[in-house]
């Protein structure tokens, strides 16, 4: 494939946001794709950037926020809210393209967008945050920012379903006639209009395309493994929501071995694998990870992401793979749970050395696909299988009883159980967000089998992206048609 000529220098300097133009430059020449379309797909639409003062105890304190919306191609545009000391509007703009990337290629109708407060929550008690989250979410409200129709946030570095109920309360005050108020943000606790299985759901996503990806021999075998999940070694890097969520699920239900997990104080290993839900008990509890009893403790963080090791999980923060370790790293594969975790020229690094990457844009779009089931649910005020769950049922109960009386034969009970239970919201959701991954990795797969000078997963899915936004551009008459 031809790569594009960027000197040492240029790619040492490159910006987060210049990274992800890079790999979208990348796959315009993979698939032929004029460039003036990739340069109207690049333009970040909107940012807002807000400076606001909240008083906390008696002195007053002024805040810096974002809201970016990188693309409104389809509304509402969604993404993540992060609270993070570092944040920045470089960081902002890369993380909502990202997310109109991501949205596409598991075909979700949202446009892509990111917010960011710079704060460190740890500085703050629960109510000061409170107060300092609602202010930010009503500056946001009252320019239509946050909106169910136009942008819709959810959780991310920083965050949790905590923000997003006092983002869902404050815009309620603002409009309460909005019949679909609930819709403003997603990743809501359950008693307040979220949906079960969205806590967990980007963790469940690295799982689920994980298990898509082992479903290929063809695969696995150019990534130098050898067949099936079990006991496979694996480095995590972040025991926070995604991190410890896909951990936990695939050592629990894969059998992979967490021989490691780093985190910001250092790296616990255990050879024999970590038991995560430990891990992470003591993670709460102490704040770090040094002590933890099972294992081996070491406080340089940066060097345990390579060691040697079957599959690296990124579950932390962008560019922490870069043109400074890549050449050190041994995992086989990647998988990208973070946004960003490898930066560009990382990335030209690893591939040239053979290294397989599941590429962020796929593999972390769980959390967005069940935020967009929580969306639907909420414009639709009613659960998921509420009407059919016991209908389901019935029809399964009858069904038994045909079977029984046709073979005289009594069926076992954990077939009888199995046939007769109606799905719940929860079944739906998951069978949902699986079959999400599952067909956009058999997508990704069916790119590199059009234009077979695409070797890697990160191009792959970036060419599926643009190629589904540059269409509905054209739709517009913004662009030149995009090749078939
Ligand atoms: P989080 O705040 O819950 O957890 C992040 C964890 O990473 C924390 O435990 C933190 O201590 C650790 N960490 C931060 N910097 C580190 C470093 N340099 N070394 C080791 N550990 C470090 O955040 P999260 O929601 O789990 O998000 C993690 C990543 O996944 C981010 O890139 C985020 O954008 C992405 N993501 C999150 C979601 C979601 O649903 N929450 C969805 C898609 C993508």
């Amino acid at each position: 494939m031809e790569k594009q000529a960027l000197t040492d220098n240029q790619l040492e300097s490159m910006s987060f946001r210049g990274g992800v133009d890079s790999m979208v430059d990348r796959a315009t020449l993979a698939i032929g794709l004029n460039p003036d379309t990739a340069k109207v797909i690049q333009a970040c639409n909107a940012v807002l950037q807000l400076k606001f003062p909240v008083k906390l105890n008696n002195s007053v304190e002024v805040f810096t926020g974002w809201w970016a919306v990188h693309s409104a191609h389809r509304l509402p545009a969604k993404g993540g809210l992060r609270f993070s000391a570092l944040v920045n509007q470089d960081e902002i703009e890369a993380l909502a393209a990202l997310m109109t990337y991501k949205c596409a290629i598991a075909d979700i109708p949202f446009g892509g967008a990111k917010g960011g407060l710079m704060i460190n929550p740890a500085n703050y008690s629960e109510d000061e945050l409170r107060e300092i989250t609602r202010r930010f979410a009503m500056e946001l409200a009252r320019k239509d920012f946050i909106h169910p129709s136009v942008s819709v946030p959810a959780p991310d570095m920083g965050t949790s379903s905590r923000e997003m109920a006092w983002i869902a309360d404050t815009y309620k005050l603002l409009f309460p006639e909005d019949l679909n108020q609930n819709a403003c943000v997603t990743g809501k606790p359950v008693e307040r209009g979220g949906i079960t299985g969205r806590t967990e759901a980007t963790g469940k996503g690295v799982q689920y395309a994980l298990q898509e990806f082992f479903r290929h021999p063809d695969a696995v075998e150019s990534a130098r493994l050898m067949d099936g999940l079990p006991d496979k070694r694996v480095v995590f890097q972040g025991l926070g929501n995604v991190g410890y969520h896909s951990a936990k699920v695939l050592s629990e239900q894969d059998k992979v071995k967490v021989i490691a997990i780093i985190e910001r104080d250092g790296v616990v290993i255990n050879e024999e694998g970590l038991n995560v839900h430990d891990v992470r008990q003591y993670f709460v509890e102490t704040g770090g990870l040094k002590g933890f009893p099972a294992g081996d403790y070491d406080e340089n963080s940066t060097e345990a992401l390579e060691m040697e090791c079957d599959i690296l999980i990124p579950a932390a923060m962008e560019s922490q793979i870069h043109a400074g370790n890549a050449s050190r790293i041994q995992a086989r594969m990647i998988v990208e749970a973070a946004n960003g975790p490898v930066t560009y020229e990382a990335d030209e690094i690893l591939t040239g050395r053979g290294i397989t990457i599941l590429p962020d844009i796929y593999v972390n779009a769980g959390g967005v696909t069940v935020s967009y089931f929580e969306w639907t649910r909420n414009l639709s005020h009613m659960r998921f299988g509420r009407l059919q769950r016991r209908y389901d049922e019935l029809r399964g109960q009858n069904l038994i009883t045909a079977m029984e009386a046709l073979t005289e034969k009594e069926v076992p009970d954990e077939l009888d159980r199995e046939i007769s239970r109606g799905a719940s919201e929860l079944d739906l959701v998951r069978s949902g967000l699986d079959d999400t991954m599952r067909t956009a990795f058999q997508d990704l797969r069916e790119v590199m089998k059009t234009y077979p000078h695409i070797r890697d997963y990160r191009t792959a899915a970036y060419a599926i992206a643009i190629t589904k936004i540059a269409k509905s551009y054209y739709d517009l008459g913004m662009v030149e048609p995009p090749r078939p």
